[in-house]
């Protein structure tokens, strides 16, 4: 290997102590000298394998290469040719399981940062955006497979192609409108929210992923023709009947992701001041509890807080309490560091925010006054067995006598699962736990024309593989329409 820097250029970032008071940005970004620098680390590796890790195959060699060269509004278009939200991807993306796990520098150094100059990529582009700036629409049907960059189609100048209904306005949702948007075809979103994003904006705080970046994602589209329309819940406000029926769509993408939370099923769980992460973060992040009084959502943040689970929701859930006023936040949870499947940064963040980790700890009832609040989390130790289901070693209990820790808040972040309301009247094939079950390829339901991709067909997952199948799903929809009028 030529000789390199062998550490990646450290990210600006908020002093712990501060940062922990307010919900800012703590990543501050790379300014072009860094950028270029950390481009500067990367090998040109014949065989670019991070590329490989990559599940929407950014052309990271090239679009690095262009960085370190100074040409960043070629990157810009290099990365949007495949990956259509590369602000957000470069924030919330699991880099290290992902594209940097398989960089050649990581077998030996630190790997390139290519979450960084992602992200870095994305913030210039927005901030210099030009008369002569090309059109940055997002990846095009058929760029998905390729592994070279080429640039996106200009947008379509008024959409006066077939209609598409989307449900959802997550990163699967957004992801399909921006694909068939610029192709000329009229795309409507229905949320049942009151404002568009998904998780990435009821979920993911606002010190991880600034609103405004979604904002702007989100403008984009509108821009584009795309029409959404919050407050509508398909299922209930209207069915997918009336979608394909009398309202006309001549096809339908449902990304309606897995919100629904999963509860521990112990004594105690409906005791005052225990929540669901999904409840205590959308009160905190989509109705903005942490502008209390500016905005009228009450959240009651005890001193202790118990984050049951370790997975993103987990440390989000966690990092948020201690930013709400929590003197002491612990995150509890019954395996070991080993198993968490939070992201290493967003771990390394809560450690530095003095958040205290409890391991192999497995909680069996929540203790209350008689008043009916929470008062303590009595936990029954474990120990690491042998791999369950999930290939992860199984926590065991020991036969330590259970422990009660004091508390006076619990967030109950065990997970997720798609939400029944749309799947069950709509005739659609679902698995046992819910996940609508879809052609992998084109991502067609049961039902012909209702395609749908995402946490609501995987159960919870990432951003980009959410964004992946909304640009899958898209492609097929384009083609099936192409087809048609071909034939
Ligand atoms: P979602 O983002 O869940 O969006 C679905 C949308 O559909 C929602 O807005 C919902 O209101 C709407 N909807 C549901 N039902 C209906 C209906 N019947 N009618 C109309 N609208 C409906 N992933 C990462 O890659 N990195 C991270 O750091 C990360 N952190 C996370 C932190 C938290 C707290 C959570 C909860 C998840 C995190 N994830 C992360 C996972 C990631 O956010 C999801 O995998 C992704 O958002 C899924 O996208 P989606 O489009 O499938 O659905
Ligand atoms: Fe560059 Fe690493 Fe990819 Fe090689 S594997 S091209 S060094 S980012």
């Amino acid at each position: 290997m030529p000789l390199k820097p062998t550490r990646k250029t450290r990210m600006p970032q908020g002093a712990p102590a501060e940062r922990a008071r307010t919900f800012d940005e703590v990543n501050q970004g790379y300014a072009e000298p860094h950028a270029r620098f950390e481009a500067s680390r990367c090998l040109q590796c014949q065989e670019a394998a991070c590329e490989a890790g990559c599940p929407v195959r950014v052309p990271i060699k090239a679009f690095i290469k262009l960085v370190a060269d100074g040409r960043f509004r070629e990157a810009f278009a290099c990365i949007t040719s495949t990956n259509p939200l590369p602000a957000i991807c470069g924030r919330v993306c699991p880099q290290e399981s992902q594209c940097e796990k398989l960089c050649h520098m990581a077998t030996r150094f630190q790997p390139v940062a290519i979450g960084h100059l992602e992200r870095f990529v994305a913030d210039w582009a927005r901030t210099h955006r030009g008369d002569d700036a090309p059109a940055a629409g997002m990846a095009a049907p058929g760029m998905l497979a390729q592994s070279r960059w080429q640039p996106s189609p200009p947008p379509a100048a008024a959409p006066q192609g077939p209609s598409v209904a989307i449900v959802g306005s997550g990163p699967s949702g957004l992801t399909a409108a921006g694909v068939l948007a610029p192709l000329g075809y009229r795309v409507t979103i229905f949320e049942a929210l009151h404002e568009p994003g998904g998780v990435l904006r009821y979920g993911i705080p606002e010190f991880r992923l600034p609103k405004a970046i979604l904002d702007d994602e989100i403008a984009r589209l509108t821009a584009q023709g795309v029409e959404i329309v919050c407050d509508v819940v398909i299922g209930r406000t209207l069915t997918l009947d009336q979608l394909t029926g009398e309202m006309g769509f001549q096809a339908v993408f449902i990304g309606t992701g897995a919100g629904l939370p999963r509860f521990l099923g112990i004594p105690g769980e409906n005791l005052n001041g225990v929540y669901s992460a999904n409840e205590f973060l959308t009160r905190i992040n989509l109705m903005k509890a942490y502008r209390f009084p500016e905005y009228h959502t009450p959240l009651k943040v005890g001193a202790r807080v118990a984050v049951v689970g370790a997975g993103n929701t987990a440390m989000d859930a966690a990092r948020s309490a201690r930013r709400m006023g929590a003197e002491e936040v612990r995150v509890v949870y019954r395996r070991s560091e080993e198993e968490m499947s939070a992201r290493k940064e967003e771990y390394e963040h809560a450690q530095e925010e003095g958040i205290i980790f409890q391991w192999l700890m497995n909680p069996v009832r929540v203790v209350g006054n008689e008043a009916g609040w929470v008062t303590g989390l009595e936990c029954q130790p474990q120990r690491l067995g042998p791999p369950d289901e999930s290939g992860r070693a199984r926590p065991v209990p020991t036969n330590d006598p259970p422990v009660v820790i004091p508390m006076d808040t619990v967030v109950v972040a065990i997970g997720t699962r798609p939400n029944r309301l749309l799947t069950r009247d709509g005739g659609l094939t679902t698995t046992s736990w819910g996940g609508l079950v879809v052609n992998e390829a084109s991502g067609e339901t049961s039902r012909p024309g209702v395609y749908a991709g995402g946490d609501a067909v995987t159960g919870a997952a990432t951003v980009i593989l959410a964004a992946g199948a909304g640009q899958r799903a898209a492609a097929a929809i384009h083609a099936r329409f192409s087809r048609e009028r071909h034939a």
